[in-house]
């Protein structure tokens, strides 16, 4: 992994460094670039315009590692809410929501997870959308795989999350490209040691590939999450040589990166799904997109500095 993403993810596990990028006025500011605010109106209100240029979307509330039941059951009103508001406002045929089982309990108790996120899908049912598991660091694998099997024997439609980083993901992608799954493949965004995952770049993007091919074979509707342009050249290749039509399959990216090239490939006819970010929790989210990319984190110091 390069240094400095490896410092700045070392940085977000530090309690005082949290403290100061969570309290800057400033950083309120830099947050609203790749996050959509911190209420359910706010993210409904991004979703709204999303939808009008022709984009879907996926929301998260933002939120991990909850380590007692009464946090994990304020994220489960959060999706409550949130899934309420995109019904009323007639979105939910073009947004759905990503849930990270770690917010619901996953850590201290896997039974507690899996309940709360039955009563997220139920209500995602009821609203007339779907839910994705994101996947987490490489030691919730097994568990979220387990909870996402006892969720789609009721919901067949709930999605998955699977990471090109993780010498596994080959099995595990061949595993899930069957009738009726939904899987998003990521080249994963956590600090992994080398007995678990790639470690270089290259590794990782050709594992992208070698899964993209799978997912592309089979039978299920694959979700590429990508802003890498070859990635992107190469999965509309494989996705032709695969006699895939737009549709069944789709683009993903992050609210905020590559905007233009969303509007891009939706304009060419494919589904664009941008995930989008919102609530009050967006320290470890926004430490991870600095990491991934240099010029995020410049473009972050040069707005501290602008203000200091
Ligand atoms: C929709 C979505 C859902 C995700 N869900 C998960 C999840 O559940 N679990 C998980 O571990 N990870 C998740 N991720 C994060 C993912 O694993 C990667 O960490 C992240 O997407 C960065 O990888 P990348 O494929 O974009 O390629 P990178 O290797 O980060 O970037 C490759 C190239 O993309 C271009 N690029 C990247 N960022 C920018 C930018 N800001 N502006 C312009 N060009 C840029 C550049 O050309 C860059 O060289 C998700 C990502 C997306 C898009």
């Amino acid at each position: 992994m390069n240094p400095l993403r490896s410092l700045i993810l070392a940085a977000a596990r530090n309690g005082t460094i949290r403290r100061l990028v969570a309290t800057a006025p400033v950083s309120r500011d830099v947050v609203r670039r790749f996050v959509a605010g911190e209420t359910t109106a706010e993210a409904v209100a991004v979703t709204r315009r999303l939808v009008d240029s022709g984009l879907t979307v996926t929301l998260d509330h933002l939120g991990e590692d909850t380590t007692d039941a009464a946090l994990a059951e304020q994220t489960v009103q959060a999706y409550l809410e949130l899934l309420d508001q995109l019904h009323a406002e007639g979105l939910s045929d073009r947004a759905e929501v990503s849930v990270k089982l770690s917010a619901v309990g996953q850590m201290f108790d896997e039974d507690l997870a899996l309940a709360n996120a039955k009563r997220i899908c139920a209500a995602a049912e009821a609203a007339g959308t779907t839910v994705t598991l994101d996947m987490e660091d490489h030691t919730t694998t097994d568990s979220t795989l387990r909870i996402l099997g006892e969720l789609r024997s009721t919901w067949p439609w709930v999605g998955a999350v699977l990471q090109s980083y993780l010498h596994r993901t080959l099995d595990d992608v061949t595993a899930l490209a069957t009738s009726g799954s939904r899987v998003r493949l990521c080249k994963g965004a956590y600090k992994e040691p080398e007995t678990v995952a790639f470690q270089d770049p290259i590794e990782v993007d050709k594992s992208y590939v070698r899964c993209a091919n799978a997912l592309l074979a089979g039978d299920g509707y694959p979700k590429f999450a990508t802003h890498d342009p070859r990635l992107v050249r190469i999965i509309g290749e494989r996705a032709d040589a695969h006699g895939r039509k737009p549709g069944s399959f789709e683009h993903q990216m992050l609210f905020g990166i590559r905007p233009d090239e969303q509007l891009r490939l939706a304009q060419l006819g494919h589904t664009v799904r941008v995930y989008v970010p919102y609530g009050g929790e967006w320290y470890g989210y926004l430490m991870r997109r600095m990491a991934e990319r240099p010029a995020n984190t410049a473009f972050f110091l040069r707005a501290l500095a602008s203000r200091s």
